[in-house]
């Protein structure tokens, strides 16, 4: 049964398309890459944009550094259909290039409205690139791993800056500390809850 939440969700994708968003982006790639998950996720894990593979299924997260992530979550006892995946830019930037900060610029209010809708405990920040449009001025090897509650729209949402899988695939240390830091993600939901 289709739900409300997966409606408006429906719905921002609609508006990505019929608002023209990132024409030169969208015309180079095969699918749009809204995201997936539980559309009641208490985390919401947001990369920056999707690759070759991601671009091809229409899935966030699904080459390397997606199986990659999927070893972080079953390390830290979540499941993937448990939580909610996506990414700033929903179209994949030509040659895996970085997206511009124009294309994040375009896309950061659908961000904000799928964000809206799924109203999770909190929001996972996968790379600086992410985190630096949640928490700005904020230094990824200072702060990863902590919860930030920041002011957002007419509410206030927690974040929580992690490394990039992909940045962490190849570099041992930091694969430890990524996987420590998923490891913290439960426990910050609980006081989270316990704290209301
Ligand atoms: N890297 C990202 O930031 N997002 C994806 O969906 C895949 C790789």
């Amino acid at each position: 049964m289709i739900n409300k939440k997966q409606v408006l969700l429906e719905q921002i994708k609609a508006d990505i398309v019929n608002h023209n968003i990132c024409p030169d982006l969208a015309r180079e790639a095969t699918n749009l890459v809204m995201g997936d998950g539980n559309v009641n996720a208490e985390i919401v894990l947001i990369g920056e944009a999707p690759g070759k593979n991601e671009d091809l299924q229409g899935l966030p997260f699904v080459g390397a550094a997606g199986k990659f992530l999927d070893t972080m979550l079953e390390s830290a006892n979540i499941k993937r259909s448990d939580v909610y995946i996506t990414n700033i830019v929903k179209y994949r930037p030509p040659n895996n290039r970085d997206p511009l900060p124009e294309e994040k610029e375009a896309f950061w209010p659908y961000l904000v409205r799928q964000l809206d809708v799924i109203k999770p405990q909190v929001v996972v920040t996968l790379g600086r690139h992410c985190m630096e449009y949640f928490l700005p001025n904020q230094k990824i090897s200072l702060v990863h791993g902590q919860p930030k509650r920041i002011p957002f729209g007419k509410t206030k949402i927690v974040v929580v800056p992690l490394y990039h899988p992909a940045a962490a695939l190849y570099n041992g240390g930091m694969r430890a500390t990524l996987i420590s830091d998923f490891n913290k993600l439960l426990k910050i939901i609980d006081k989270l809850k316990n704290n209301k």
